[in-house]
């Protein structure tokens, strides 16, 4: 994978309280220190509430893992209840924000025109967002995963300029295998992590597209990592589930072992 650092993202939906975080990244940062995880990126993604807490602790030890949201607003600030902006964001100095998870989109009605203005959002405060795309069961069934996932890839990035969308990390994941167990076979990942790339290069040349980190993401456990990250077009996974066990969690970083 060219040059390209691997990032593995933990995306711990809405578990986990502010205590809880913190004795888990005391855990995390403690299984991590024992060996090199040669050279790939490690990510938290908790909820709000947490952050706070996971920055004190990221901040006092020096620790090498990065943090981030699971959500941005598409506004800077102002009369919009229950929102976190980016600027909020960028001053608990989080590295990442998620824009467009599966979850999102289904239970919270998030369009790529949504999704647009949150990556912008995320841009305009100096945060770089994890794009989430992927198609359903039906559109797979239908044999439409590629044009259904660089739909939401064209609609989310949408005037990005290539300065900002070179370090934009995008998860491709399918959200048939989202929670379900049921992960893509590395052929599956391939197929539309290269596809993904091959949009890139379009829109932004192939120097940037090959810099832009793309993960896979569904179902993604220390017994399926390696085989995935084995793919030319594959550069990290964003995990769910498995991100909640940090003896798991840590497996998966540990995919080269
Ligand atoms: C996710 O929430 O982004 C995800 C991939 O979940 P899981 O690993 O549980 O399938």
């Amino acid at each position: 994978n060219t040059g390209r650092t691997p990032l593995m993202a933990g995306n711990w939906k809405m578990n986990l309280n502010h205590l809880e975080a913190i004795a888990h990244v005391q855990k995390l940062a403690f299984a991590l220190a024992d060996k090199d995880y040669e050279g790939t990126e490690v990510a938290v993604l908790p909820p709000f509430t947490d952050l706070r807490s996971v920055q004190t602790l990221v901040d006092g030890d020096k620790l090498k893992i990065k943090y981030g949201a699971q959500d941005v607003s598409a506004y800077d600030s102002g009369a919009y209840t229950g929102e976190i902006s980016g600027s909020m964001l960028a001053k608990l100095k989080c590295t990442y924000v998620v824009i467009g998870h599966s979850e999102r989109r289904q239970y919270h009605n998030e369009t790529d025109e949504l999704c647009n203005a949150k990556v912008k959002a995320a841009y305009r405060h100096g945060l770089t967002p994890i794009l989430c795309v992927g198609e359903g069961l039906d559109v797979r069934k239908a044999g439409g995963q590629v044009a259904h996932t660089l739909a939401q890839v064209d609609g989310a990035l949408a005037d990005v300029p290539a300065e900002q969308a070179e370090s934009i990390v995008i998860a491709y994941e399918p959200v048939w295998a989202i929670g379900t167990g049921e992960v893509a076979t590395p052929e599956d990942a391939q197929e539309v992590c290269g596809a993904i790339r091959g949009r890139l290069a379009e829109l932004y040349g192939r120097e940037v597209a090959d810099k832009i980190r793309i993960q896979y993401g569904g179902s993604v456990k220390s017994g399926n990592v390696a085989a995935i990250m084995a793919k030319p077009d594959v550069d990290g996974a964003l995990i769910g589930g498995a991100s909640l066990d940090v003896d798991e969690f840590v497996k998966i970083v540990r995919f080269r072992d």
